[in-house]
């Protein structure tokens, strides 16, 4: 099989409904957006997909290097791809998510072609997995106890907290919601690094005494010293290496480090779901976790296939909580069906219509 063309496919995308926020300081739910679909192109009449929200970046990166490279290339040499792919990157300096939607769109020609969903290419481990409650940031205590109590309602059995960055009034936010839900529930709290290690070793100190199950990214991944300080100064288990870039081998630094009690990987963030595999195997040769960052039917693979994983992320982006339709009544997540990565799973009425136009040709 060969690739015979690579086309960026810009379609704009609706604001986020309905419309949330995080941390102070971050933007919260996205804009109307210029969206785009990777389209990579074969002699095989297969032809992979991926999408990013980020069009004219995307658009840049194919135009200017990646088109010339994959055109006459093999598909199936994944690993060929990716390593070019790093060796562009030291002069270019692409964003982090560019590796991750030209692999997912190599993973999705595979898939296509072995008439299989990626899950099942890589190798299965499980067909569902329980996904946990991961909440935007809402209003107050009072709001956040009662979105909990819809959460576990609706089958959840596990919530992360993505708070107002406040390390004191996030640490009282924590005390409650385990006081609420009582000892048998596992928490997590995600602080999309809003503090420095001062506040960051004041929160994990609250979080360890409320027996939480992981504290995220409560700084930048910048410095692997500061995550080496925290980790002596709180017992919260810490799970880093999230947004850090240069995928396993920047989380290998990490888990050398000793700080990582557990580590983050995606298909987002650590190069597509070769970089993502390659995160979890680095991880499990310590006999460490990799949790699968941010929902979404690539991670849903990721979650079918990666042994030391336990959780799906399932984002609670309103009040009253609306369940998301990937994850069932016992609070579970499901192996997707489709071959390859299968987004088509949920279109309503086949593709939209500026990739059917492209996929037609
Ligand atoms: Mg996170």
């Amino acid at each position: 099989m060969i690739i015979t063309g690579v086309d960026v496919v810009r379609v704009p995308v609706p604001a986020y409904e309905p419309p949330f926020v995080w941390r102070a300081g971050l933007p919260g739910s996205e804009p109307a957006a210029d969206g785009a679909w990777l389209v990579i192109r074969t002699d095989a009449g297969v032809s992979g997909l991926a999408f990013t929200l980020r069009g004219a970046m995307l658009q840049d990166v194919i135009d200017r290097r990646i088109r010339a490279e994959l055109v006459g290339r093999d598909p199936i040499a994944r690993e060929f791809l990716w390593e070019r792919i790093w060796e562009l990157d030291r002069i270019d300096r692409f964003p982090v998510f560019v590796q991750g939607v030209i692999d997912v769109a190599l993973w999705d020609i595979g898939g296509k072609a072995a008439q299989m969903p990626v899950y099942q290419l890589l190798g299965s481990y499980r067909e569902s997995i329980p996904a946990y409650a991961s909440t935007v940031t809402f209003s107050c205590i009072e709001e956040y106890l009662d979105v909990a109590d819809q959460c576990l309602e609706l089958g959840y059995t596990a919530i992360k907290l993505h708070a107002w960055g406040d390390a004191r009034r996030d640490a009282r936010l924590s005390e409650a919601l385990r006081e609420h839900v009582g000892p048998d529930v596992p928490l997590m709290y995600d602080g999309s690094a809003g503090f420095d290690l001062l506040d960051a070793t004041y929160l994990g100190k609250a979080l360890s005494a409320a027996d939480y199950l992981w504290y995220e990214e409560p700084m930048r991944e910048f410095s692997v010293t500061a995550y080496s300080w925290l980790a002596e100064r709180v017992e919260v288990p810490l799970i880093v290496a999230e947004v850090a870039e240069g995928s396993h081998m920047k989380t290998a630094d990490f888990i050398v480090a000793g700080c990582a009690a557990a580590v983050r990987t995606s298909t987002g963030l650590r190069g597509g779901f070769t970089g993502a595999m390659r995160t979890a195997h680095l991880a499990d040769a310590f006999l460490l976790r990799a949790e699968v960052h941010g929902p979404g039917v690539a991670n849903r693979h990721l979650c079918m296939s990666i042994s030391n994983t336990t959780y799906y992320e399932s984002l609670i982006d309103s009040n009253p909580v609306r369940r998301p339709a990937d994850v069932d009544a016992a609070g579970n997540a499901h192996a997707p069906t489709l071959p390859g990565v299968g987004y088509e799973e949920s279109w309503v009425d086949g593709p939209p219509a500026l990739l059917a136009a492209v996929l037609a040709e």
